[in-house]
């Protein structure tokens, strides 16, 4: 249960004054519904008033309250395009104000001739004459207090002005209550940090352009916050794991070096390593929490063969859990062939299954005729019951939940945690596996089977477009077939998919029925339908948001076109482009760009050219990387953070994780006074799933 104290912060913002139903969905398209989250809203620039110039002393282009004299008002004759003027001046000079299609009554009155007024907002110059049009503040002079010293910036979205976004952003800190510190007083002193609250508002207060900057002792003090969250509930997690019981499946070898025998390949050193890796983990009397990270194409399935036939030399059963149907598919016609060698049973469960043949499998499940059953969420369903479900593969594992994976995982014996691996085709950089995967111990395939050919990877402008259709052409003639990623349009599916469509009616004209559609909107279904016919051949373009399934594999396909490439994160790229060079023919890769490059734009998409090396590129993404260019997180299964920063608080990560393991060392309930505390900062954070697993404080 979320503490009391924390219930402010988790009100609606249509609790704040003048939000409401319009204001309020613009809140949420960028921040959120509650109050919270207009908190982790933070200002990205800054508008200084406090310089009060006379007019005669201004320098142009700058912002600046100005007190003068009210003169003559110049009403534009109606349908002119002619704005309306006021006249202003003080005793050094005058200025216009300038307005646009304003009401002639509201400005009468907040510009009465002859009086004194503050007006506030940034100066120009035109032919001569100085202008400010559209102040944003008009005041009488005794008001001055109401005009901000300076003013936050704060990302916007339609509905909502800078201005108003600022109020509340206020009023939303107003609410923000002081909370019991959870940092050691050490650390705070050590690092000069103030305390969560004075911090926070400290943030949304910028005085300089300086104290937006990530470094700044507060932002560094609530990236902290968070990732200590973080860490937290991941050291959490993984103490509960640890502390059930793990069946001890020592590997006698019978299945696994059969089934290695009978492989048309040896294993890569990468993989006979995890493989070790893996029998030393079931082998222990603690569960395995494992997460095999491999890029795509390194051969992670072959390794979750072997990990699932050590439960089945121990008499126990395995489960495979891929996110889609078709990988499903994809796993068992890749697995049969070997386990049929073997002796081994294996079967196939999705949601397609039905009737008889279903109901003949679930018995043979629980009878345990059937060693290794693969699927999809179809296998953690209610009555789907195993005979001894020992060991579990989840590939794709950023695709489930954790409930998802808990579900499955109580399908083994009563008291006796199942042994788990994750396998995943993001490669990520080291310092960021300790946010995402702290829980867990990290195996990586880091060597490709040989015999791959390199994908030739072209950058080009996507104003050749005619040219490169031409060519596209010329590839499927030839036998070829051809993904067509379309653009990532910032913030909005609906524009993905406007723009893929748009793509998919050109190309249909080019190559008539020849070209399929996917996106994310399409039901789950529909989209299997559609990728089926690409890999059987049936269409030979599959235009396509982000959404092509991970792991995937057609073969066939050889041309990867990618239109913005420059939107993407390089991960995305590389796990985009992983789509090809998987059969023995040449694989191309076209990144196209929409406009001129910047450097960082340019110097990524040079490295997507020079490496495939997965691990490489994301090293490289992070440098690249600078603040608000996450564009790429949406499918990588980073975890996105509020305040913290990945590329600027990389430092504070293991300070996080050690601070979090000697907590619970010390305190493995927070029950202690500080674990109290950091209780309500998992809260506010909303890192709680795993509280419930802690002895009531
Ligand atoms: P991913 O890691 O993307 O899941 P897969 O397991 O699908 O990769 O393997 C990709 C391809 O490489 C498959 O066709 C598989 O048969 C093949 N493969 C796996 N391991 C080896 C190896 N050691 N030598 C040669 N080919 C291999
Ligand atoms: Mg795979």
């Amino acid at each position: 249960m979320r503490p009391e104290i924390l219930f402010p912060f988790f009100s609606d913002t249509t609790s704040l004054p003048g939000v409401g139903g319009r204001i309020a969905a613009s809140l949420e398209k960028v921040a959120g519904t509650r109050i919270l989250d207009l908190l982790w809203h933070l200002p990205v620039d800054l508008i200084d008033r406090r310089a009060s110039p006379k007019l005669s002393d201004i320098k142009f282009d700058q912002v600046a309250t100005l007190e003068v004299t009210v003169g003559k008002h110049d009403i534009a004759p109606a349908k002119s395009r002619k704005p309306y003027r006021v006249w202003c001046h003080d005793d050094s000079s005058t200025i216009q104000l300038i307005f646009f299609h304003p009401r002639h009554d509201y400005l009468a009155k907040q510009l009465p001739e002859g009086e004194k007024r503050l007006v506030s907002g940034k100066v120009e110059i035109y032919n001569g004459q100085l202008q400010m049009s559209h102040p944003d503040y008009i005041l009488p002079s005794e008001k001055r207090d109401e005009i901000p010293k300076v003013e936050p910036v704060y990302p916007l979205t339609a509905g909502i002005s800078g201005k108003v976004m600022a109020r509340i952003i206020g009023d939303a800190n107003k609410k923000a209550i002081e909370l019991p510190e959870w940092l050691d007083r050490t650390l705070l002193e050590r690092e000069g940090w103030q305390s969560w609250h004075a911090s926070l508002a400290s943030v949304h207060k910028p005085e300089k352009l300086s104290d937006l900057e990530p470094s700044t002792k507060a932002r560094t003090r609530l990236a902290y916050d968070e990732l200590l969250a973080n860490q937290l509930a991941l050291e959490i997690m993984r103490r509960q794991t640890k502390k059930k019981k793990g069946r001890v499946m020592k590997s006698s070898g019978a299945l696994v070096n059969k089934a290695i025998d009978a492989l048309p390949y040896d294993l890569t050193g990468a993989q006979s390593r995890t493989v070790e890796e893996l029998k030393v983990d079931m082998g222990q009397p603690s569960a395995m929490m494992r997460l095999l990270q491999g890029d795509v194409g390194s051969g992670k399935t072959v390794v979750a063969l072997l990990s699932m036939l050590i439960a089945v030399e121990n008499g126990a059963q395995a489960a495979l859990l891929a996110p889609t149907e078709i990988l499903a598919r994809q796993h068992y016609a890749g697995l049969s062939d070997v386990a049929e060698k073997i002796g081994v049973n294996i079967a196939i469960l999705t949601g397609r299954d039905k009737g008889k043949a279903r109901d003949k499998l679930l018995t043979d499940l629980e009878n345990g005729k059937i060693d290794i059953l693969i699927g999809t969420h179809a296998i953690f369903q209610k009555d789907v019951i195993y005979h001894d479900l020992a060991m579990s593969v989840v590939d794709e594992q950023h695709r489930f939940g954790v409930e998802q994976r808990m579900a499955l995982s109580a399908k083994g014996k009563a008291g006796i945690g199942m042994d788990i691996l994750a396998m995943t085709a993001t490669p990520i950089p080291r310092t960021l596996t300790l946010t995402v995967y702290g829980d867990m111990d990290v195996s990586r395939l880091d060597e490709k089977p040989p015999g791959r050919t390199p994908i030739d990877t072209r950058v080009m402008t996507l104003s050749r477009i005619d040219e490169i259709v031409v060519a596209a052409k010329r590839a499927i003639e030839s036998g070829a077939r051809l993904y067509w990623v379309c653009p990532l349009v910032e913030e909005s599916e609906v524009m993905d998919l406007a723009a893929a469509e748009e793509r998919y009616r050109h190309l249909m004209q080019v190559f008539g029925e020849r070209v399929g559609l996917v996106h994310g909107k399409m039901k789950a279904k529909e989209k299997d339908t559609v990728m089926e016919k690409f890999a059987s051949g049936e269409i030979d373009i599959l235009v396509a948001t982000t959404v092509i399934e991970v792991g995937v594999d057609v073969p066939e396909a050889t041309v990867m076109i990618i239109e913005h490439a420059e939107r993407f994160g390089l991960s995305q790229l590389h796990q985009l482009r992983g789509r090809v060079g998987r059969g023995a023919d040449k694989s191309t890769c076209l990144l196209l760009y929409g406009s001129a490059l910047g450097a960082t734009a340019k110097a990524r998409l040079k490295i997507m050219r020079e490496t495939e090396d997965g691990f490489l590129i994301a090293e490289e993404d992070l440098k690249l990387r600078g603040a608000g260019e996450v564009l790429g997180t949406r499918q990588s299964g980073l975890p996105k953070f509020k305040v913290a920063s990945i590329e600027d608080h990389q430092k504070l990560i293991p300070m996080a994780r050690d601070d979090a393991r000697l907590v619970l060392e010390n305190d493995p309930d927070l029950s202690s006074e500080r674990g109290k505390n950091l209780r309500i900062l998992l809260y506010l954070f909303e890192r709680d799933e795993g509280v419930k697993y802690l002895k009531s404080g």
